[in-house]
């Protein structure tokens, strides 16, 4: 990449592992489970989507988001209740925790069956039930939608579309620029604005790594809704990251809809 020279070896070896969508958005596909965690930054705070799939690997992600942005996390946004994209809150002390109404239920009324799926999945189960324990409820919950202001014009919208593959499924956008805005009159690498698509997080409502899990407490004939939904939302020109997966785009996302209509027949 060349510029490897320029960051301590630690740095460069974090930074390989993310992958810039947009400045100051970024995101990391975990191992294991191939889940996606993503960075949002703004001159007044760090929003996290997601946490990991155990407090080890939430606490991996606190150091490595520090290292790699210079600023703690702040706020967090879980798109949904599985074991692989919020076991890893409790070690965001102090952090704000969004999340789709709804979802506190589960982190507390559930947590034995979130360990058992979690076990099922192949997490070592004394991990499985540390996380467990000490899971932790959004303090926010979002019923429709809510605007996260991380300054300096850096708004995230957060959107509860579920239930679709969980119970409360809650997608992260970041919208573009206005190309039209900026037109071809910025210098080239002058400008502090680069111009960019949307970004929108997806948690499972869209899956490349494979066709979409559908679990126990999926709800199968509302998901092409919500993906409806999502589409409006972020329109054709966004990116759109799966929950497991390579970003994809609108013309993807429309071709899992059509996949999972055609699946209710
Ligand atoms: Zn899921």
């Amino acid at each position: 990449m060349g510029t490897k020279a320029e960051y301590p070896a630690g740095r460069a070896a974090t930074a390989h592992r993310w992958e810039e969508l947009a400045p100051g958005v970024l995101r990391r596909r975990l191992p294991g489970w191939d889940a996606t965690v993503g960075v949002i930054t703004g001159p007044a705070g760090v929003l996290l989507v997601d946490t990991g799939s155990s407090l080890r690997e939430g606490a991996e992600l606190r150091t490595e988001v520090r290292e790699l942005v210079g600023r703690p996390v702040t706020h967090i946004a879980l798109t949904h209740p599985h074991f692989d994209h919020v076991f890893g809150t409790a070690a965001f002390a102090g952090a704000e925790v969004y999340g789709p109404h709804g979802i506190e239920t589960v982190l507390t009324r559930d947590r034995e069956e979130l360990r058992d799926d979690a076990t099922r999945h192949g997490l070592p189960r004394e991990e499985a039930a540390e996380a467990a324990d000490v899971l932790v409820a959004p303090q926010r919950l979002v019923a429709g939608e809510w605007t996260v202001d991380l300054g300096g014009g850096r708004e995230v919208l957060l959107a509860n579309l579920g239930p679709a593959h969980s119970g409360h499924d809650l997608v992260v956008l970041v919208p573009g620029t206005d190309l039209s805005a900026h037109g071809n009159h910025s210098p080239k690498g002058t400008s502090g604005l680069r111009q960019h698509a949307p970004v929108v997080f997806c948690g499972d409502l869209v899956e490349e790594s494979g066709v979409p899990q559908a679990g126990p407490d999926a709800h199968p004939a509302r998901w092409p809704g919500a993906l409806d939904k999502l589409l409006e939302l972020a329109g054709d020109d966004a990116l759109y990251v799966p929950g497991h997966g390579a970003v994809v785009d609108a013309a993807f996302v429309r071709r899992q809809r059509a996949e999972l209509a055609a699946g209710l027949d």
